[in-house]
């Protein structure tokens, strides 16, 4: 039975757990998968509005290099005394103007107080005329300079450092996020970007890396792995820094070994983009246009109307965050977040410092809520099949253990039912032989051994024909007479047969029958009476040292009650249902020395279901057995 239980161990449930562990990981590496892929989708957003950002600030330089040509040919000197005002009429997104000769002196009189172009030169005069050195990031594809903050500038600007264009060249080789989603196809890269040979030496001193406004998804993962403690990290995504490098240059730095370009700076916290443009023929004159940034907002919130992905921006919402990290535009106007927690977001370029273009999903708890209810619906699958493997596996265990326990009470059932014919076998065959002997002449003797032999092999028939009907029954092959059956008629007759037997056991053998009108039932006469007769003889085996036993019927509503009891030794509570069990026996004849073979009691239940009623074993008080049996009248 252990061999067994351990085979269905092994070979199934422990398979069973394993796949189940194999299911819930490969659901996880899916799980993953799918994330990593929303990720990807959502990045590539970003890196799109981005770009589509970026080439639009390219087509204000663009359009403001044309322009400056145009005014400069139209107008004459006026386009260098009236430049403010010429380009204002001329172009809606320009906030103010000047013109700067020789990098060192206004050629524009001084505004009206309070006024736009008053605003612009207040910000910004003392940069263009390279009165101040100022700290930029600096984006070498673009051209692009930044600065972070005027206020404490440093005096020392004049002081030999590190050459423009070799800081450039680091930055163009540093890694970056923004470089890698948006390649020089944005076009701007020569745009102002000093040929290196050209450029002067002027300071470029560097300043810290800047954290960014916001705290992607991916980056969460890392510094909540405490990656962010080692502090040898730097840049990319464990630190979160941007990849935009302040450097403090002047004036000439920005202008030198180009033509035009575009130059943004945080003054103050204000964002000033600034275009600029040599004068075609005398390169002294450079033309400065600052873009109304609220103007350029309201282009920039037409760019993010059409976001680039209609399966993308149903799942996800886009903002272009400021340098202040609040949102700019949004794809869905409605849709509000913590700005500063989005799943994904790309940095927009130089000219744009510290703007971000973010991703937020606009339901965050569907991913986990589908994962969720993926993940419990394996564990119910798993659960479930394992259950049934678990159970499949103790039936199994079960049943085979009653096999094996029947196989070996069968194996009992020969050795018994061999030694219940041995016993009349043995004593017909000494009969038989002292009747062949000298003893044969004496009448009397010889008519005492033919009735034991007559007795002997009447028990013999008997024990062959209980066999016999048992084996038939038990295939399902014994036809039974049903015919109506007067059973106090029956159960008289029968108790008559017997009484002898019972008496000669030394027991008193009561019978108690209803007077009249005794329940009739429709049954086989002869099964009937064996179920009878095998109480009785069971009552004469197993009980005869209590000296009674009492047959009692009884007509109830529910049918017909026969009770056999006794004051017998009664059967042990482990075995009173087995007993009705074919070929079980509480003691084997050879240890108890009682003769059976243990298919009496399985007959009797046969017989009764087959009559659609029942058999059962009750204890009696005050010591002994009752066994009771219930059958339906006849209708
Ligand atoms: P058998 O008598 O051939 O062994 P049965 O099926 O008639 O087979 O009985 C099954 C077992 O039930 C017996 O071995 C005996 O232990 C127990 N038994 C039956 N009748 C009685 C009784 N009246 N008192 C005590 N034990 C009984």
């Amino acid at each position: 039975m252990k061999r067994i239980v351990l085979v269905l161990l092994l070979a199934i449930l422990l398979p069973a757990v394993l796949l189940a562990g194999l299911a819930l990981r490969s659901l996880r590496d899916q799980e993953l998968v799918v994330e990593s892929q929303r990720t990807r989708l959502l990045q590539s957003g970003c890196d799109g509005l981005a770009d589509r950002i970026n080439r639009f600030l390219e087509d204000l330089r663009v359009f403001h290099e044309q322009l400056v040509e145009e005014i400069v040919t139209e107008e004459g000197d006026r386009a260098t005394t009236e430049f403010d005002a010429l380009v204002r009429e001329r172009w809606s997104q320009a906030a103010a103007a000047t013109v700067v000769r020789d990098g060192t002196t206004l050629l524009t009189e001084r505004p009206e107080p309070g006024s736009a172009a008053d605003r612009f030169l207040t910000a910004n005069g003392e940069f263009l005329t390279n009165r101040r050195v100022a700290e930029v990031f600096q984006a070498a594809p673009l051209g692009a300079l930044v600065e972070a903050e005027t206020a404490a500038a440093p005096k020392e600007f004049r002081k030999e450092s590190e050459s423009l264009s070799a800081s450039m060249e680091k930055k163009a080789s540093a890694p970056s996020k923004w470089k890698v989603a948006v390649p020089e196809s944005r076009g701007l890269a020569p745009m102002a970007a000093p040929a290196p040979a050209a450029a002067p030496a002027p300071a470029a001193a560097a300043a810290p890396q800047m954290t960014r406004n916001v705290m992607p998804m991916q980056q969460r993962a890392v510094s909540e792995e405490g990656q962010m403690a080692d502090a040898t990290l730097s840049g990319g995504a464990a630190g979160n820094f941007s990849s935009l490098t302040p450097e403090s240059v002047d004036n000439t730095q920005v202008t030198s070994g180009a033509n035009e370009g575009a130059v943004s700076r945080l003054v103050d916290g204000t964002l000033h983009i600034l275009l600029w443009k040599r004068h075609p023929q005398d390169p002294s004159l450079t033309f400065w246009t600052e873009l109304d940034l609220q103007a350029v907002k309201m282009d920039l919130a037409g760019i993010l109307a059409a976001p680039p992905d209609a399966a993308v921006s149903s799942e996800a919402c886009f903002a272009l965050l400021d340098s202040e990290g609040a949102p700019a535009a949004l794809t869905r106007p409605d849709f509000t977040a913590d700005w500063s927690l989005p799943f994904v977001a790309s940095e927009v370029g130089p000219l744009l410092p510290r703007w971000e273009v973010a991703a937020y999903l606009i339901d965050p708890g569907s991913l986990n809520a589908a994962a969720r209810k993926v993940r419990l619906t394996l564990w119910i699958v798993i659960l479930a099949l394992v259950g049934a493997v678990a159970i499949g596996s103790v039936l199994v265990a079960r049943s085979v253990g009653d096999e094996m326990k029947l196989a070996a009470r069968k194996t009992d059932f020969v050795g018994n039912v061999s030694h219940e014919l041995k016993t009349p076998l043995t004593s017909i065959r000494m009969f038989s032989e002292l009747l062949a002997g000298p003893g044969a002449e004496d009448p009397q003797k010889t008519r005492h051994y033919a009735e034991i032999l007559s007795r002997e092999s009447a028990r013999l028939s008997r024990l062959i024909n209980r066999l016999l009907d048992f084996s038939k029954l038990d295939r399902g092959e014994m036809r039974l007479e049903r015919e109506p059956v007067d059973l106090a008629s029956l159960v008289r007759e029968t108790v008559g047969d017997l009484r002898e037997s019972v008496e000669a056991a030394g027991m008193t053998l009561s019978l108690a029958l209803p007077d009249s009108g005794g329940p009739v039932v429709a049954g086989d006469r002869d099964a009937l009476a064996q179920i009878v007769v095998n109480l009785l003889g069971n009552a004469v085996k197993y009980a005869s040292a209590g000296k009674s036993v009492e047959v009692s019927l009884e007509r109830t509503q529910g049918g017909a009650v026969l009770s056999v009891s006794d004051r017998g030794p009664g059967v042990p509570r482990a075995h009173r249902r087995r007993i009705f069990e074919r070929f079980y026996r509480v003691d084997d004849s050879i240890h108890s020395g009682i003769d059976g073979s243990g298919i009496g009691l399985a007959l009797c239940r046969q017989i009764a279901e087959r009559h659609g009623g029942s058999i059962r074993h009750e204890p009696r008080k005050g010591g002994g057995s009752v066994f009771v049996l219930h059958l339906p009248l006849d209708s």
